[in-house]
């Protein structure tokens, strides 16, 4: 089995749309890490195109902002206009689906999906190797899917003799199929579709074939401006419009 893995959309209809063409007739089903709404003007759109797909889905920490499930005490003052707007404009439909996400999926004892991280699924940030390294031991199974930091990375648990284990991280290079020793554990992000944050614009994406043991990252351009236009009609904060044209 081939499957598609997407973090991160955010209400960016044009990037998810680029995205499942790109990847058109390449996979047989999809993950997604959450965060499908918050920042972006199209929440109730993305969710309906998701609902069709074939697709297991984690819930994010912007899902459940927008839901009323989280304070968003914790979001800076642009997060926390962009989650009002979305709790504004969330239809019943698109309610129900971000109410029915699980904060945690294990596939097959093998891979484990969560948002954050395993330790804390909806809220933690794996963006250092001594916070990586604390959360393998929080799943059980040899890789753990995450995103929320809208970054691409993996990170590689090493075995150390007879004591604690150590951990790197690397940058995954793109288009070309990475293979992921077997039995060694990883932890693995997809970057963001709908806001990457690692300098480049493009929609981030992954394949995964766990038997294999191989993945392969792509990139994506979209439409940029259109989704920009979208949230400057609907009045979502400038910076956050901004920020889609470098990627930070
Ligand atoms: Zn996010």
């Amino acid at each position: 089995m081939r499957y598609l893995v997407i973090s991160d959309i955010h209400s960016n209809l044009e990037a998810l749309e680029a995205v499942l063409e790109d990847a058109s007739g390449q996979y047989d089903e999809i993950w997604c890490l959450g965060d499908l709404v918050g920042y972006g003007p199209n929440p109730n759109e993305c969710v309906d195109k998701v609902r069709e797909l074939p697709l297991a889905c984690v819930a994010g920490n912007h899902d459940w902002a927008a839901l009323g499930k989280l304070s968003l005490d914790d979001f800076n003052p642009d997060a926390q206009e962009a989650s009002r707007w979305t709790q504004e404009n969330l239809n019943g439909i698109t309610r129900a689906y971000l109410e029915s996400l699980p904060e945690t999926l294990v596939i097959e004892d093998k891979i484990t999906l969560v948002h954050g991280s395993p330790r804390h699924p909806i809220w933690e940030y794996i963006i250092s190797i001594p916070i990586a390294l604390e959360n393998f031991s929080y799943f059980e199974t040899p890789w753990c899917l995450v995103g929320h930091s809208h970054v691409p990375v993996i990170f590689r648990y090493c075995e150390a003799e007879g004591g604690t284990g150590n951990c790197e991280a690397f940058i995954p290079p793109v288009n070309q199929p990475i293979l992921l020793t077997p039995g060694e554990r990883f932890i693995i992000n997809p970057g963001s579709v709908g806001q990457p944050r690692d300098g480049d614009p493009r929609a981030s994406y992954m394949f995964i074939e766990p038997e294999k043991g191989i993945i392969e990252y792509r990139r994506v351009d979209y439409p940029v401006e259109k989704t920009q236009a979208k949230m400057k009609e609907v009045g979502l904060p400038p910076r956050l419009i901004a920020r889609l044209s470098f990627g930070w």
